[in-house]
């Protein structure tokens, strides 16, 4: 029986099958889920048809399997929740906090300027984005791992887009509708996801939704010393091998590891053994 009210997550994106980068994250979020006697949810973030492949969600549950990581209740898939993101989408527009965007993006700098934010609609030229205008500038929070945080999100960020030109939602609205449907209570993942969170936490603040806890663990950089992601085609994660992954996912993670020669055993004493504070306080970890 549960004993606690400590919700948490993995949400991949299925632009291709787990690596060892996206298993740290499974793992990570499954350990601090388990050790907290909590629940732990699978999202499949299926949102960006065109970066995703038909096979990855099937492959990242077989991954989760084979690996014993097994999480609690129903799939939450957000190619279904198309309507929720509809409904916070007007109601950000109801607060005027909306408004379109035809700038060429490959034109833009990495932060947007605003070129759009005193431009009458009519003016704007269709297909459009539409941005959220930031009137809060300051977000802070405090890492679990990371420690304080503060972000000026007008001038770090700017004025971020919830509806790409191509009618797709944004990753933001949709994290942020999805984690207080699921009444999510702590985040756990990767810290390539930092400067990610106080859009987040602008939009939660916006739309009168709880803002959960989060952690950080450092990003795991591959030989070249870029972050091992589905986009460069890191090597997937392999079944026959879960026990060494498991192991070196630990190590990665900072953490004790069991010489368990079965993946239920190492996991059991995984948990046991979680402790936060052995995760190193960096952004980024080479891999090992
Ligand atoms: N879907 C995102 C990814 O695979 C992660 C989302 C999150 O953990 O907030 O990078």
């Amino acid at each position: 029986m549960l004993t606690s009210n400590y919700i948490g997550r993995f949400a991949p994106s299925p632009t291709g099958p787990l690596h060892l980068g996206s298993l740290v994250a499974a793992v990570a979020s499954f350990l601090d889920a388990k050790k907290n006697e909590g629940t732990w949810l699978l999202r499949i973030e299926d949102l960006d048809p065109p970066r995703e492949s038909d096979s990855a969600p099937g492959t990242i549950v077989e991954q989760l399997i084979a690996h014993n990581l097994h999480w609690d209740g129903d799939i939450l898939y957000q190619s279904s929740r198309l309507d929720a993101y509809s409904e916070a989408l007007d109601n950000l527009q109801r607060l005027s906090l909306i408004y379109p965007c035809d700038c060429a993006r490959k034109k833009l700098p990495a932060v947007y300027p605003g070129n759009c934010r005193n431009k009458s609609s009519e003016k704007v030229l269709r297909p459009y984005a539409l941005r959220l205008l930031l009137d809060t500038p300051v977000i802070s929070l405090v890492d679990d791992i990371l420690g304080p945080q503060r972000w000026q999100i007008d001038r770090e960020m700017g004025d971020f887009i919830i509806k790409r030109k191509d009618g797709l939602f944004s990753y933001q609205l949709a994290v942020v509708v999805d984690d207080a449907f699921q009444h999510v209570t702590h985040i756990v993942r990767g810290a390539d996801l930092l400067d990610s969170t106080p859009r987040q936490v602008h939009l939660m603040e916006k739309l009168n939704l709880p803002i959960p806890n989060y952690l950080h663990f450092p990003v795991v950089l591959g030989a070249s010393g870029d972050k091992l992601s589905k986009q460069t085609h890191a090597t997937p994660v392999s079944n026959q091998n879960a026990l060494d992954n498991l192991k070196q996912a630990l190590r990665l993670l900072g953490q004790q590891v069991p010489d368990s020669v079965d993946t239920v055993t190492l996991l059991e004493e995984a948990i046991a053994n979680w402790n936060r504070n052995l995760i190193p306080k960096q952004l980024s970890v080479p891999l090992m």
